[in-house]
């Protein structure tokens, strides 16, 4: 759990491509932000900067209160989940959920009891022999999502992760999601290009056009005022 403040965040890359511009934000702790906006417009950029994957060019960045800018990835209490899914395609379900503590030398038992812990409330108890060839698209997408949840983090990154599922399931992993926020009782940030999604998942919309905030309200302000 955690809140996140943007101070004046610019992300200018090589090539003097300026990608987030004087982007200023407070998250609250526990708050369901959905990132939207058209493709290009800065959003993967903004949450790999959450994650420590791209370097802050200008700004500060806090997550409560200590300022990020340069604490590495593992040190941040975050976890990501992406579109492609990102799972080891060697490793059962088990072990590809199990991997991230296993490296942290978290105690064996404890592994075990976090991940099946995380099978259970994703309903995958019963996939955990499986290798992610053996699995649906959802599925899979289910296991990306246990493998973060299983680390606790204290704020949680989704950069589209339904955009590789079918109409009805990408519907349903949605509400899955929803209520895996209200579950977690964790800060999510959600990137998506997909208005319906910004619409029905987030505590608050951040529109994004060419690096810039556009807007930010509820859904409900969003609808009023568009
Ligand atoms: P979105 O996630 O909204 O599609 P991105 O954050 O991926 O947008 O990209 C924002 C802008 O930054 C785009 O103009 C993109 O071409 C540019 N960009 C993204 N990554 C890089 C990079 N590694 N080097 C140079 N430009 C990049
Ligand atoms: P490693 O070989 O990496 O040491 P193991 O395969 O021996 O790991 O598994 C360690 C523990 O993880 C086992 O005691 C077991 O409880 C649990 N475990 C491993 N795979 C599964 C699985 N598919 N379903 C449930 N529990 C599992």
């Amino acid at each position: 759990m955690a809140s996140l403040t943007f101070k004046h965040i610019y992300k200018i890359y090589p090539g003097n491509v300026t990608a987030v511009n004087d982007f200023n934000l407070e998250i609250k702790d526990k708050e369901f932000i959905v990132l939207v906006g058209p493709s290009g417009c800065g959003k993967s950029t903004t949450l790999r900067m959450v994650a420590g994957l791209e370097e802050i060019s200008k700004g500060e960045l806090y997550i409560g209160d200590k300022l990020v800018n340069d604490v590495p990835p593992k040190d941040r209490d975050i976890a990501m989940v992406f579109q492609n899914y990102a799972l080891y395609p060697h490793m059962t379900v088990y072990d590809n959920m199990a991997f991230g503590l296993k490296l942290r030398k978290v105690p064996k038992a404890e592994i075990d009891r976090k991940v099946k812990e995380a099978a259970r409330i994703l309903g995958i108890e019963k996939l955990l022999d499986r290798k992610p060839k053996a699995l649906s698209g959802g599925q899979r997408q289910r296991v990306a999502l246990g493998r973060a949840i299983v680390r606790e983090p204290k704020v949680f990154l989704m950069d589209e992760p339904l955009s590789n599922l079918d109409a009805k399931l990408r519907v349903q992993t949605r509400t899955e999601i929803i209520k895996l926020h209200k579950r977690l009782q964790t800060t999510f940030i959600y990137v998506t290009h997909d208005q319906t999604e910004a619409m029905t998942m987030g505590d608050r919309i951040v529109v994004m056009k060419d690096g810039v905030i556009q807007q930010a309200a509820t859904p409900q302000e969003v609808y009023e005022k568009p």
